[in-house]
């Protein structure tokens, strides 16, 4: 009989260097199993997605319930859908009051690809700024907008009239002026590495796009939904964007992604030509009650309480000679190395330790710790020996 290996390797199209070809069978809270019984801890979150666990029983619950009523139903919003409605209201009451229009998608990259279209559109300007190292998608626009020039140049021409700054360079600033329409940036940069805004970059930031009445799109793809201890990364930053992007994390394991803007802003969408951005599958049903349950188990279990005492103790439990240094922002965390080499030979031998862990794309000497938020303290004790034992037996 021809395995599930093999069928992967001849009709899944290959887009990792390295696929783990690991058969998984299940996978709840923290673990996912093995086929051939092995247990991992999984200290990536499918980045940044599993922030309830795996299988969350609430997400579950809600994903049940509403397979019983309705799955799609019509695109562009014809029918009140009742998931959808209680989810735009539930991400508002986590916002700030200006951000309560919520246009839902199912992806990272298209939500951006909707944010850039918006502040266009609502500025009637061309250009648009992102900042050097940053990942916003893989789609034409949101590759325009990635900050790594090895990952866009096989698909030039790209998007015109996109220019790069260098994320917390205070003097950058002065590139936005009144010809830029928005600057995308992540509140806390994910795959250059975890790279966190140095103090008050980000209010310089919101005071400059003021200034040049440019809209400030702030991507909390990876670092929203309770990753960084707040719910929302940009409240750490005493600042708040003009668009919202979110997904990852948005649907505790469910895709959907969504920008998030006020009335006034998003009805840029709504004059002539309308139809000013299309879903068909945007904001399902299913995956809406999921995002809903998994927003109420995030304030409900309270799981940003701990966030950066759990953050601490990975801290101060990840010392080694091998480890240079660690930057996080809460429970989205890297762990430097001198060399991708040496890392790699880690996370091997600590995947075959049962710790799950990997890389960054625009930083590959950096291992991502971004476990569940529901990780206990036993289990961080655990991953971390695991993570120590790796280094000596594969870098030792
Ligand atoms: N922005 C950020 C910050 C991300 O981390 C990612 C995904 N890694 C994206 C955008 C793109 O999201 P998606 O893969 O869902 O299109």
């Amino acid at each position: 009989m021809v395995s599930q290996r093999q069928l992967f390797l001849q009709h899944v199209a290959q887009t990792s260097d390295f696929p783990l070809m690991i058969e998984i069978e299940k996978a709840e809270g923290v673990y996912m199993y093995g086929t051939e019984g092995q247990r991992y801890l999984d200290l990536i979150s499918g980045i940044g997605v599993s922030n309830v666990g795996h299988r969350h029983p609430k997400v579950l619950r809600a994903i049940h319930e509403q397979l019983d009523k309705y799955m799609h139903l019509m695109v562009y919003g014809e029918f009140v859908q009742g998931p959808q409605a209680q989810l735009a209201q539930a991400l508002a009451q986590t916002l700030p009051p200006h951000l309560n229009n919520t246009y839902f998608l199912n992806s990272g990259s298209e939500a951006v690809e909707g944010a850039l279209k918006l502040a266009k559109r609502y500025t009637g300007r061309t250009e648009l700024i992102s900042c050097y190292n940053a990942y916003h998608g893989s789609t034409q626009g949101s590759l325009s907008m990635n900050g790594s020039e090895s990952f866009k140049n096989a698909y030039r021409p790209l998007l015109p009239d996109v220019r790069h700054i260098r994320y917390n360079s205070l003097d950058d600033l002065q590139h936005i002026t009144e010809r830029t329409a928005a600057v995308l940036i992540e509140t806390v940069q994910g795959e250059a590495g975890v790279r966190v805004p140095q103090h008050d970059y980000l209010r310089h930031l919101r005071q400059r796009c003021h200034q040049t009445g440019t809209l400030l799109i702030l991507d909390e793809i990876q670092c929203g939904f309770g990753r960084t201890g707040t719910f929302w990364a940009f409240e750490q930053f005493g600042i708040a964007p003009d668009i919202l992007v979110c997904a990852k994390g948005m649907g505790g394991g469910m895709p959907i992604s969504a920008f998030i803007s006020s009335q006034e802003i998003m009805a840029g969408f709504k004059t002539n030509p309308i139809l000013g951005h299309c879903t068909t599958f945007g904001g399902h049903p299913v995956s809406c009650a999921a995002s809903l349950a998994t927003i109420q188990v995030i304030l409900e279990e309270q799981l940003t309480a701990d966030v950066q005492q759990k953050a601490n103790l990975f801290k101060e439990l990840l010392v080694h000679p091998r480890i240079k240094q660690v930057r996080n922002c809460g429970l989205m965390m890297a762990a430097e190395f001198e060399s991708f080499e040496v890392l790699k030979a880690v996370i091997d031998q600590a995947i075959l330790n049962g710790v799950l862990t990997d890389w960054f794309l625009f930083c590959d000497n950096s291992m991502r710790i971004a476990p569940p938020l529901t990780i206990t303290e036993d289990q961080i004790r655990d991953s971390c020996a695991t993570i120590l034992q790796s280094i000596d037996v594969a870098a030792g």
